[in-house]
């Protein structure tokens, strides 16, 4: 029986890795939840599994929390709490499932504990690169892809890395990818959010439009699978049946297909390296009227080249072209700024924010902090 942790509880990614884990009461047990301030869902989640812990990063959301949950769970508040039970003695599996880099600090003490580290939140890799990786090296812990196109690309180099070319990551190319570029300035949130082929939180799935997701995940998979910059392509595949590729130098091309649903991933993270019922329907190919690929269009995913450009110049400009996006699209969610801006207040960040290098986790956060700062305030100034 493992016992699991899920970081980002209420999420997206949290809510399938509970759909995934009632499936196999025998072998998972929930031992700690956490979220950000909706206590309302919590509550439901606190009944249904009587965790051990109940983590809210809100401190409002704590107290209405501890009014209601049952007994059986302890509610806890803040980011230490979070380290806490992510870093726990009886906590085997964590999935790290928070949002953007609010996920980086539980991320770190998951790896420094020698935790197994299901790892959604693609951010901290992002952010703190090879630190997390020597961190996870140096404990023992194992990190496991979440990420639909890592996780496919970790399943297809079980036989091993020998002959690896390169790998191919596909792109489903959004909501947008046959917008009028004319159009694409007056496009809402709502459209942006509207992602033909996966359910997702709303950042990832502003990412998704923007081809940004794609850039990150360019970057994450530089550091999971130690490839420069040029043996990671991105090709776009609207249909998201092929997760993603990997060429080897005899002519072979693996890849792992199924329908998009992420409890694939999720499920192999947590089974690994066997494998187990997920609830995902069997993918049936004779159904597929087509399989489709096209090379991006980097005038209309500008954020895709930038996230190539930040990799290539490394050190602290991935944290930062992280940072001054997850602004900016908060910025675009607000209706602060449009859907055009996202790419250009990430730019100006970029070309604004002093480069470092960053050899502790705290040099990472002060990056983060000083990159979102300057990215407010460019999005202020292009309203005066
Ligand atoms: P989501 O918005 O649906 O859920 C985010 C979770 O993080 C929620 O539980 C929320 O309470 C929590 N959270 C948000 N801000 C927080 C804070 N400041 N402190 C503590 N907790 C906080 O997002 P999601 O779609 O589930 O994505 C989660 C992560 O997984 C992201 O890094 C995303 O890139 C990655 N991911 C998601 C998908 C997907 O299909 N949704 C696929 C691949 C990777
Ligand atoms: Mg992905």
């Amino acid at each position: 029986m493992k016992n699991i942790s899920i970081l980002g509880a209420t999420g997206s990614i949290g809510i399938s890795t509970l759909d995934v884990i009632s499936r196999h009461p025998e072998k998972y047990n929930v031992f700690a939840l956490s979220a950000n301030s909706n206590w309302k869902k919590m509550e439901q989640l606190c009944a249904k599994y009587v965790p051990k812990f109940a983590v809210m990063a809100n401190e409002e959301a704590a107290e209405s929390l501890r009014k209601v949950a049952p007994t059986e769970v302890i509610v806890l508040q803040g980011e230490e709490a979070l380290n806490d039970i992510a870093s726990h003695q009886n906590t085997d599996f964590v999935m790290a499932a928070i949002v953007g880099s609010a996920g980086l600090s539980s991320t770190f003490a998951a790896a420094n504990s020698g935790k197994r580290v299901m790892l959604a939140n693609k951010e901290s890799l992002v952010l703190g690169g090879n630190l997390l990786i020597n961190a996870s090296t140096d404990s023992g812990a194992e990190l496991i892809p979440v990420d639909s196109e890592h996780s496919a690309i970790f399943q297809c180099l079980q036989g091993g890395e020998d002959g690896l070319n390169k790998i191919q990551l596909t792109a489903s190319g959004g909501p947008f990818l046959t917008t009028p570029l004319a159009e694409l300035d007056k496009v809402t949130p709502k459209q942006a959010c509207n992602h033909p082929k996966w359910k997702m939180g709303q950042k990832i799935s502003v990412d998704s439009a923007t081809l940004m997701n794609k850039g990150l995940e360019v970057i994450e998979a530089h550091f999971l699978f130690q490839l420069s910059p040029s043996k990671i392509e991105v090709v776009i595949h609207p249909q998201s049946i092929i997760h993603s590729l990997v060429y080897f130098n005899d002519g072979s091309v693996l890849s792992q297909l199924g329908l998009p649903d992420m409890r694939s991933a999720i499920s192999y993270a947590l089974s690994y390296p066997s494998r187990q019922t997920s609830g995902v329907e069997a993918l049936d190919l004779t159904k597929q009227s087509s399989l489709e690929f096209l090379l991006p269009d980097m005038d209309r995913f500008k954020c895709l080249g930038l996230a190539y450009d930040a990799l290539e110049q490394g050190r602290s400009v991935p944290g930062t072209l992280n940072a001054a996006n997850e602004v900016a699209v908060e910025a675009f969610l607000n209706k602060k700024i449009g859907f055009l801006d996202i790419s250009k207040i990430i730019e100006k960040t970029i070309a604004t924010t002093p480069i470092s290098s960053l050899d502790t986790l705290a040099s990472v956060v002060e990056n983060d902090h000083l990159s979102r700062k300057i990215a407010q305030s460019l999005i202020k100034q292009s309203h005066s």
